[in-house]
């Protein structure tokens, strides 16, 4: 009788530990992982307070300054405050005059990563996510991680007051772009997919992604999808019927068409079969950075035909440096190539890479064009008004 009243304490007890050990990984060790995973991911090379000229600072803070790729969503920081980690927040892009920014969603990365051969068979996000407490559906779709992240960008807008709009229109934007221009330090953003496997196969959730805000999307990341091939998948191939359908419904709702990551053959047919601006949302150039991430001298020229523009990264893999030089020497090229209207900046902040700056030391970058002999109006195109251009000319009414 002892004996059994022993046992069942015992396993009570051990039952009562086991639920302690898992509510203490749940809510106190996990988070603090992908804290550790956003630090160490997501870092720059150099620290506020950044050194720059006054001419380039007056001339810098006289800009509309935009970006065309951060991975900011991905990670479990406030928008709001002011991180010491991590690359992008909304102080810290007010103190670089970071104005309009594309926030990218990511949701399904590979493990074992590479820019040379990946399969869509494993998925690195999955316990991200759980560790950050994302809902339980978004651990099962990646369709759901989208709409997830999207809902966290609205709930930051809204706890902004007025500080942070998203824009969704032609009118939005220009409503923003009018609000600059009349001393209003209003900052901006627009939503972005990484890669249409958000779409899960099926057409019907291009209009869910359109609803929920998203204006940009590429075809691919870091493995091929139901659209075509990536540069850094198995086939390598070019634009799917199915690709075909979701882009002309992409151009008839006014939704961008995102190139990064897709493979040769498939910005070929993209930028054949196109109607509007075709964009690189971050990417280096084969000019100044020879890898298979980045773009070719043809396809910078097809981006420029299509009036797009190509958004320079920041990190190494785009720009063989991590220097705010060699974005320069990047945007220089693409310059020398087809001129100043088609280039852009496409940092991809808190993407897993390091940076030369955060998202606080934009500056630095004017002070660089500066040097490099660009005149105040190519500054202008080049920091944000090309961006602005293709997407008054692609977004919705
Ligand atoms: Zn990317």
């Amino acid at each position: 009788m002892l004996k059994r009243e022993i046992f069942r304490k015992t396993g009570l007890f051990l039952i009562l530990a086991l639920i302690i050990l898992i509510l203490t990984a749940y809510y106190l060790i996990l988070p603090r992982y992908a804290v550790h995973m956003d630090t160490k991911m997501n870092s720059a090379t150099a620290h506020p307070p950044y050194s720059v000229t006054g001419a380039a600072k007056n001339l810098h803070d006289s800009l509309i300054v935009a970006d065309l790729h951060a991975d900011f969503l991905l990670w479990d920081r406030d928008f709001l405050k002011e991180h010491d980690y991590g690359l992008v927040d909304l102080p810290r892009m007010q103190k670089g005059n970071l104005s309009l920014q594309a926030f990218t969603i990511v949701s399904k990365v590979p493990k074992g990563l590479n820019i040379h051969k990946n399969t869509a068979d494993t998925d690195q996000i999955t316990l991200l996510a759980f560790a950050q407490h994302w809902p339980i559906k978004s651990l099962f779709s990646l369709k759901e991680r989208a709409l997830f992240q999207a809902k966290k960008l609205h709930e930051f807008t809204e706890k902004s007051g007025d500080q942070f709009v998203i824009i969704k229109s032609k009118r939005d934007l220009a409503h923003f772009v009018n609000e600059r221009n009349t001393g209003k330090k209003v900052t901006a953003g627009f939503l972005g997919l990484e890669g249409a496997q958000i779409l899960e196969g099926d057409i019907s959730n291009v209009k869910i992604m359109y609803d929920a805000g998203f204006r940009m999307m590429a075809a691919t990341h870091f493995f091929d999808t139901e659209l075509g091939g990536s540069a850094h998948g198995i086939s390598l191939g070019g634009l799917t019927d199915f690709g075909r359908q979701v882009f002309k419904e992409m151009q008839e709702r006014g939704m961008l068409i995102d190139i990064a990551h897709a493979s040769p053959a498939m910005i070929d047919d993209i930028l054949a079969f196109a109607s509007m601006p075709i964009v690189s949302s971050h990417t280096g150039v084969r000019g100044t950075c020879d890898n298979q991430r980045n773009l070719s001298d043809d396809h910078i020229k097809g981006i420029a035909k299509s009036g797009g523009v190509v958004g320079i990264g920041f990190w190494e893999t785009a720009v063989c440096e991590t220097s705010a030089a060699a974005i320069v020497r990047a945007i220089k090229y693409v310059t020398g190539l087809v001129g100043v209207d088609y280039v852009a900046l496409g940092s991809d902040f808190d993407g897993a890479i390091q940076t030369p700056f955060d998202s606080g030391g934009m500056a630095l970058i004017t002070q660089e064009l500066l040097k490099n002999g660009f005149s105040e109006s190519d500054i202008r195109k080049i920091m944000g008004e090309n961006t602005i251009r293709v997407l008054e000319q692609v977004l919705p009414d």
